[in-house]
């Protein structure tokens, strides 16, 4: 694969489709359109749409793959929730005309949740607290081959472009190809730039992302590991895997998530960290889980052999390693 296959045009495609398609629902609706699914996590008719158009257009071009998404539509199809069927495929008519809810659903359900030797992993909006905080979410999309990512994209429709105008532009494309490097593109696809990680190589200087949830991360053992290494800068609080996005591209040089105490066993999701994941990697940093694991994306929905993750600008990741206990 190379930047002008097919594979990555429809990736990058589908992903400006599906982030046009949220930003005019956070636009239209104001944190409107949310449900609670049965474990109480909220989704969205943004998460519903983007994952319709993206299904729709990686199964027209490769309908040999398997896709596995975060959503499917039985929450849709309740009697009760008639009026959000709608809604979603009013704005996925918007960019698919003439679609029918029952078409939606369909699309929507080309996900399935068994891993094959190729598949796609999508999360259609990662960082959904995020997006309905006006804040930081994600679309992110990975191609996985025999368990190794070979292909990421992420969308992130509210990250600035340059960290030193915060207020300017908004709206970045992270895209990434195994041994090939990262790259970051304007909204639009356009304006290309290759990537690298931070150069710091003193832990005292480094600068460390982490959730914004408490629920998703132990920000505790973060901060005392931070006093550790004798971290003083504070801490970047962000949603979703825009985090790997700024690490790639050098802005901050750690991203810590120890699982959170409230869930100490939680097991992550694949679609939560492949795109970001090879990002991170392509830019020249090191991705592991907290015990130096190289992340495996080819037992199933949840990473069951990883036990939280550890990014890093590659220089600094064995002293974190260390004062980790490993
Ligand atoms: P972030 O925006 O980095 O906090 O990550 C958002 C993702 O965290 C969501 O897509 C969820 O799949 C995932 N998540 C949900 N519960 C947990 C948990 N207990 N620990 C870690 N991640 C979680
Ligand atoms: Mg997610």
């Amino acid at each position: 694969m190379d930047e002008h296959s097919p594979e990555v045009m429809t990736a990058i495609q589908a992903v400006i489709i599906a982030s046009a398609l949220c930003q005019k629902i956070s636009k239209d609706l104001v944190g409107g359109g949310s449900i609670l699914k049965s474990d109480r996590s909220p989704v969205t008719i943004a998460d519903f749409g983007s994952q319709a158009v993206i299904c729709k257009l990686i199964k027209e071009r490769f309908p040999q793959d398997t896709v596995i998404a975060e959503e499917d539509s039985k929450e849709l199809r309740k009697p009760d929730r008639l009026n959000i069927l709608k809604q979603v495929t009013r704005y996925v008519q918007g960019f698919i005309p003439a679609s029918s809810s029952e078409e939606v659903c369909s699309w929507i359900d080309f996900s399935t949740n068994s891993i094959s030797d190729r598949f796609w992993a999508l999360d259609p909006i990662d960082g959904t607290k995020g997006f309905l905080r006006g804040d930081q979410y994600a679309i992110a999309l990975a191609l996985i081959e025999k368990g190794m990512v070979t292909l990421g994209v992420l969308a992130c429709p509210n990250l600035y472009v340059d960290i030193y105008q915060p207020h300017g532009e908004r709206g970045c494309l992270f895209m990434a190809l195994r041994e090939k490097g990262s790259v970051q593109m304007d909204r639009n696809g356009l304006n290309k730039r290759t990537l690298s990680v931070s150069k710091v190589i003193n832990p005292s200087a480094a600068i460390v992302t982490e959730s914004v949830e408490p629920d998703h991360a132990d920000h505790l053992t973060h901060q005392c590991l931070a006093q550790k290494l004798d971290i003083s800068k504070p801490s970047l609080r962000m949603d979703s895997q825009a985090k790997y996005g700024i690490l790639a591209r050098g802005e901050v040089d750690l991203y810590l998530r120890v699982p959170s105490v409230s869930e100490p066993g939680y097991k992550e999701n694949i679609w939560d960290h492949a795109a970001g994941s090879i990002i991170a990697e392509e830019a020249g940093g090191r991705v592991t889980d907290i015990l130096g694991h190289l992340l495996d994306f080819s037992c199933g929905i949840k990473m069951v052999k990883s036990h939280g993750i550890l990014v890093s600008n590659g220089i600094l990741h064995d002293v974190v390693l260390k004062a980790l206990g490993i």
